[in-house]
């Protein structure tokens, strides 16, 4: 018998085996697929690591999930800084002093400030119901057709009239001449990649690899007191209410044998709509590589469907109506336990997947 079954050996499911065992508890972490650390997860190809299920770039302003992720990796100063791709012309992200001077030559605040005020005129006025609206409101027309909308729409399969406002209040929009993408004052990459992040979480724990829990449910269910579920919540109850929606994506990765250096930067996104990915990912500048090769990734957004990895929830109103019914299922039986992206249904960045471990594991252990 074990006190706590993990299902599932991203982020969460770290994080809640480490603070167990901590506390003297017998853990034992299932994993479906065959690595640990989820979609966090990075190969070594050329000496490179390559961020296999897309660009995982540490940022927070949660002082406490800061200094506990520095027990078990050590960070370097990366910071984020992608560049858009336009129709070949080059923007800087997030949308700062940078990006309007290359946008309209405006070099003061003052100058994008009333350039920006004469694209959104028509949009200032409003209550901002959706992506589309919200974007118009913050920054005006330009900006929105350029930047926003191509790459929104093929991100999410969908019109930005449908897609929730609160998706582009993720970035910043300043007037400063500031390209770092997160606002947050801690930021970078563990060195080495995030397995040795999750590796050292994991110490002391049993783990099993390639190991699916509900090929065997009633079984695992009886091992353990309780069980820490960080797969879907809407496939452990089985689709009983209907089917939670989830984005998927596609990675294409290459290995250029005969370049060192491709883009320049670690992430390019492509804007526009006809460019069939969203962004090229050059991982080596992740870790301020010097190999002699390099290994890109292209990143093509896909509709999801069941057996496909989920990667992104879509937090619309109606899958959060259904979710919610799904964590009453879950809050019922008091033998289980849902956290982190997929348990939650929840759009988490990894520092709030680390503090809601962390903050349930202070509840329950
Ligand atoms: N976004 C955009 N243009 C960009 C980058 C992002 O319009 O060049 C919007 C888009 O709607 C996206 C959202 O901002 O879904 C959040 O982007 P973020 O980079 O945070 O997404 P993630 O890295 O989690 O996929």
């Amino acid at each position: 018998m074990y006190d706590y079954l993990i299902v599932g050996a991203g982020l969460y499911g770290a994080v809640f085996a480490q603070q167990a065992i901590k506390k003297g508890k017998k853990v034992l972490v299932i994993e479906k697929r065959d690595h640990i650390a989820g979609n966090a997860y990075c190969e070594k190809r050329a000496g490179i690591n390559v961020h296999k299920f897309g660009a995982h770039i540490f940022h927070t302003s949660n002082e406490e999930v800061w200094e506990y992720v520095n027990q078990f990796a050590s960070f370097n100063n990366y910071v984020n800084s992608p560049l858009a791709n336009y129709k070949g012309k080059i923007y800087n992200l997030p949308f700062n002093m940078n990006t309007f001077y290359q946008m309209w030559g405006t070099i003061t605040p003052d100058e994008a400030k009333a350039e920006i005020d004469k694209q959104r005129e028509k949009y200032k006025d409003t209550e901002p119901s959706n992506l589309e609206e919200q974007a118009l409101f913050l920054g005006g027309e330009d900006i929105y057709e350029k930047l926003i909308k191509g790459y929104t729409e093929k991100q999410w399969g969908r019109p930005a009239t449908e897609i929730p406002s609160f998706i582009i209040k993720r970035l910043p929009f300043r007037f400063t001449y500031n390209n770092n993408y997160f606002n947050d004052p801690y930021q970078g990459i563990p060195k080495g990649g995030y397995n040795v992040l999750v590796e050292n979480l994991l110490k002391g724990a049993e783990v099993k690899l390639g190991v699916d829990f509900l090929e065997n449910k009633e079984h695992y269910k009886s091992i353990a007191d309780k069980i820490i579920y960080t797969g879907e919540i809407d496939q452990y109850f089985d689709y009983q209410y209907g089917q939670l929606e989830y984005r998927s994506l596609k990675f294409e990765h290459e290995l250029k044998e005969d370049c060192d250096n491709y883009q320049g930067n670690a992430v390019v996104n492509y804007t526009e709509r006809e460019v069939p990915f969203t962004r090229i990912i050059e991982h080596k500048h992740f870790e301020f590589g010097t190999q002699p090769q390099t290994v890109i990734t292209r990143e093509y957004p896909m509709d999801w469907e069941k057996g496909m990895e989920p990667y992104y929830p879509i937090n619309d109103d109606r899958n959060n109506a259904l979710y919610e019914k799904y964590k009453s299922l879950g809050e019922a039986d008091e033998k289980v336990i849902f956290g982190g992206r997929l348990g939650e249904y929840k759009y988490y960045d990894m520092d709030k997947v680390i503090a809601s471990a962390l903050k349930k594991a202070e509840e329950i252990l």
